[in-house]
């Protein structure tokens, strides 16, 4: 049995893949091997079955509801904001904002938190590594307000240069904004000392944590920053869930940007009251089941340990960048010191969408594209890369089959 031990956990891999049915399915016919995992991760039972639960035995609407199922769906949904909080090591459970991903997060950022403060002149930094999640957004409310978006640089090794990061905080900077780890690259930013810097000059600091979670154990108070977003599907849970950590005192400052139900106090045609936070942002019946499943997730997660994932998450790292670099013509786009496991890599001669569509015939899961990082692919000169992005799940075994594969269809493309 493919096994690692370290001193606190025993890491059984081939345990873990029984936990999760998609995994064992073929794709034309081949094994398949999914390294798209920064794109959306499969989902273990647990996470299916407790989903699967909540509609056979708990299905109801949250809050509106006095009857038993409406407080079972409540109690649930509930839970899930509690487990979030914790998961993340939130100093409350009601600084936690529920909503269907990063991109829900970060526009109610802009709109309810930073479009109120934008001025003429004013400026939020962003930088050049993001996802359009965490530039598009600033964009569309610094075209309302007069105000720009700056992007700090990084270097050839796909690195933010911290400094300059840094000495672009100038006070005409409103909010400030970094990933925690680079969807494209792999890299991990320096967010704590980035926090240190922006809460020196008062300056909000909003990190993107979508790619972070998935891998490692975050603590949104050791951080420092004063916004947290994240996305459930990219951590075991479903499409359509996710979550704004925001400090209290921005919290209550920001306004509503949703209205509807859920989200009120009481509602008259000569002024409607809100319901305090979390809830004032909550407009609407929420994705309940998606949050029994998130619950899910982060119960699976706790189980297995970041310790004993992030050990075999960056042995198969190391070992799929050392037979990537063996294949001639490959080059490796991110080349960060510390990086989670995604690798982005164009091979000469060839596209990497063609590259994605042949891999697919060979039951090889990757994804091909700008990755939603246009600015990203700009830096590099490059309109696309091919990224295989890897998670506990993966294999060595699963990475020889990637290799094997690259090579054949390299072969017939050159
Ligand atoms: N930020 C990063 C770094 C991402 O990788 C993604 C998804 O690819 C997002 C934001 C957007 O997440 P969602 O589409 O789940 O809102």
């Amino acid at each position: 049995m493919n096994t690692t031990a370290s001193p606190a956990t025993v890491f059984d891999i081939q345990r873990i893949r029984a936990d999760f049915p998609l995994l064992s399915r073929t794709v034309h016919g081949k094994p398949l091997v999914y390294f798209d995992n920064a794109n959306t991760s499969q989902k273990p039972l647990p996470v299916i079955e407790a989903m699967n639960e909540h509609y056979r035995e708990h299905n109801a609407n949250v809050s509106r509801a006095v009857h038993q199922l409406g407080e079972e769906a409540t109690a649930a949904y509930e839970g899930a904001r509690d487990k979030l909080a914790r998961f993340i090591n939130a100093p409350s459970r009601n600084e936690l904002v529920l909503t269907s991903g990063t991109t829900q997060a970060t526009n109610l950022v802009a709109y309810s938190y930073a479009l109120p403060r934008l001025q003429p002149g004013d400026a939020i930094l962003t930088t050049v590594m993001e996802h359009h999640a965490n530039i598009v957004p600033w964009q569309l409310v610094a075209q309302r307000s007069g105000a720009t978006v700056k992007a700090a640089p990084i270097d050839q090794r796909g690195e933010l240069i911290l400094e300059q990061y840094v000495a672009m905080l100038t006070p005409e900077v409103k909010l400030a904004c970094v990933t925690q780890v680079s969807n494209v690259l792999g890299t991990v930013n320096p967010v704590r000392e980035i926090a240190r810097e922006c809460r020196k000059r008062g300056i909000a600091l909003l990190v993107d944590g979508s790619q972070a979670v998935p891998h490692r154990p975050v603590d949104v108070q050791a951080l420092g920053c004063d916004f947290y977003a994240l996305t459930g599907h990219k951590m075991l849970g479903p499409t359509g869930t996710g979550a704004l950590w925001a400090r209290r005192e921005h919290l209550d400052a920001m306004p509503p940007f949703f209205g509807g139900g859920e989200m009120i106090r009481e509602v008259r045609f000569d002024g409607t009251s809100f319901a305090e936070a979390p809830h004032k942002f909550e407009a609407g019946t929420p994705n309940i089941a998606g949050f029994v499943g998130l619950s899910a997730a982060i119960d699976y997660y706790q189980s297995v340990g970041f310790e004993a994932i992030h050990a075999w998450e960056q042995q198969l790292l190391a070992y799929a960048t050392e037979r990537l670099r063996e294949i001639p013509g490959l080059r490796i786009i991110g080349e960060a010191a510390e990086k989670e496991p995604v690798i982005s890599f164009l091979i000469d001669g060839t596209q990497a969408t063609d590259l994605a569509t042949l891999l697919d015939l060979q039951g090889v899961a990757v994804r091909s594209g700008h990755h939603c990082a246009h600015p990203l692919m700009q830096f590099f000169g490059v309109p696309s890369t091919l990224r295989a992005s890897l998670a506990f799940y993966n294999t060595r075994e699963e990475v020889d089959a990637f290799i094997v594969a690259l090579l054949k269809v390299r072969k017939l493309l050159m």
